[in-house]
């Protein structure tokens, strides 16, 4: 899924990587190489040309992160661009409330419909929900046949069409059926065509109109592309769909049709389709999915919480602070407050590519570590905090007394800042390039 798309944009940021500032020439380039990746996705011509200009604008406007590398701020734009192409956030299925929801799967034949009947039963079932699979397909009698072998595999009742029914009549008595039988979610598995045609949207309107289903779902094969988006619009005008679901996306290297299904139709993709069993099915998260598509899910968690976490003004008085070697116990806490909000240091860390994680075996500074360290830090003076050499042996025993740790404790925390101090020196001479590198670990 997505693999050659990853791989192109992959190459694309080691580019901008290599340059330390970014301007007009390289992001143009840069952004060249995205469009181009995105066609070659199969991505809608105009989706892509909308997408990459929005991306320009924010690049370029961009107010620089101290925290971030210039690199690294534009794949957290194309990342929040991708997201927001993709629809934002996940779109869940609607039930209104009703105790009886129904959800109306169309689409051509052969895109997966009654694979992803069952594929829903069980992720409905997962939820807490009792579905009822109802075959509305009267043209194949395979079709019912096929429906009722994935209802008996995941003991999910199966309603008893039979060809000679109605299509509307079908659903009509369903809906009586699976209220008799406890039930409370309709998985209304309709009628394909190899075409689209007029007979079946009739159809599908008189099924609308007569049930009026809480969810009508269009079930397309990813692996057809842009024919996928436009087949999505053609039901989307005839039916006014809820949402989309896209199947075998484990088969289509390019993805074009999920990253433009949304931006064309204006309808979310709502679930993917991801191999023939029964349980692959994701509920679709544009955000994941951008982050999966870019190859970096983890390194742009990391992004974000440093964002969150580090306040620039704050960070700029502390620099400040730094180069002057005027970084006090009371900083070193401040500091403290802000990795902890990011959460474990060796989880952070962790998420960097390329870091060897047996490196990390000697950087245990845990939760319970950071509580220890402001404990200590709290029960010293504003003097003591300001000049930590005029903590003598009885302030070290009423600060560990106060604080609940032991003198070893404040002596260990002492000596870890005077270290870092050391360290904060000799960054100060040799010139000192951003913040992260003056964490006192
Ligand atoms: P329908 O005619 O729309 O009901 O389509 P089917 O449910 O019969 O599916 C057609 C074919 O696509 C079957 O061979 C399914 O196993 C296969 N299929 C459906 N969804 C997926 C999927 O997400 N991944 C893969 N690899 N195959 C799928």
């Amino acid at each position: 899924m997505f693999e050659n798309l990853s791989d192109r944009l992959d190459s694309v940021f080691k580019k901008l990587k290599g340059h330390g500032t970014l301007n007009e020439k390289n992001i143009d380039d840069g952004l060249k190489q995205v469009r181009m990746a995105l066609l070659e996705a199969d991505v809608n011509y105009k989706v892509a040309k909308s997408v990459i200009s929005d991306i320009k604008e924010r690049a370029l406007g961009q107010e620089v992160m101290q925290s971030l590398t210039p690199g690294q701020q534009v794949i957290k734009i194309v990342n929040d661009e991708f997201t927001r192409m993709m629809g934002s956030e996940h779109q869940g299925l609607n039930f209104d409330g009703s105790s009886l929801g129904s959800i109306m799967l169309i689409g051509l034949q052969g895109s997966g419909k009654t694979t992803t009947a069952g594929k829903l039963a069980l992720y409905l079932r997962k939820e807490g929900r009792k579905p009822f699979l109802v075959p509305v397909d009267v043209y194949r009698p395979a079709a019912i046949d096929q429906l009722k072998k994935i209802g008996q595999q995941l003991d999910v009742p199966v309603f008893e069409s039979t060809t000679e029914m109605k299509p509307l009549k079908i659903c009509q008595d369903a809906l009586l059926a699976a209220r008799e039988q406890g039930c409370d979610t309709l998985l209304l598995d309709t009628a394909g065509r190899l075409h689209l045609d007029e007979e079946l949207m009739a159809e599908l309107k008189g099924i609308k109109q007569g049930i009026n289903p809480s969810e009508i779902l269009l079930v397309a094969d990813a692996m057809t592309g842009q024919d996928a988006v436009n087949i999505a619009g053609s039901f989307d005008k005839a039916l006014d769909l809820d949402g989309v679901v896209l199947t075998k996306m484990d088969g289509d290297a390019r993805g074009g049709a999920a990253l433009s299904i949304k931006a064309v139709t204006g309808k979310p993709l709502k679930f993917i389709g991801v191999g023939e069993k029964s349980t692959a099915l994701e509920a679709f998260h544009p955000d994941r999915m951008a982050s999966r598509i870019l190859g970096m899910g983890d390194t742009l968690s990391f992004i974000e919480k440093a964002q969150d976490a580090v306040d620039q003004k704050e960070a700029k008085a502390l620099e400040k602070k730094l180069r002057k070697n005027a970084f006090t116990l009371e900083d070193f806490r401040n500091q403290m407050k802000s990795i902890k909000k990011m959460g474990s240091i060796k989880d952070l860390i962790g998420m960097l590519p390329g870091i060897n994680k047996k490196q990390l075996k000697g950087l245990n500074i845990g939760d319970k570590e950071f509580v220890r360290i402001e404990a200590i830090i709290n029960s010293m003076t504003p003097e003591e905090r300001r000049v930590h050499t005029i903590i003598k042996g009885s302030r070290k025993k009423r600060i560990a007394n106060g604080s609940g740790t032991t003198v070893q404790d404040v002596n260990k925390l002492l000596k870890s800042y005077s270290q870092s101090m050391k360290m904060i020196k000799k960054f100060n001479k040799g010139g000192m390039r951003s913040l992260k590198n003056m964490l006192p670990f």
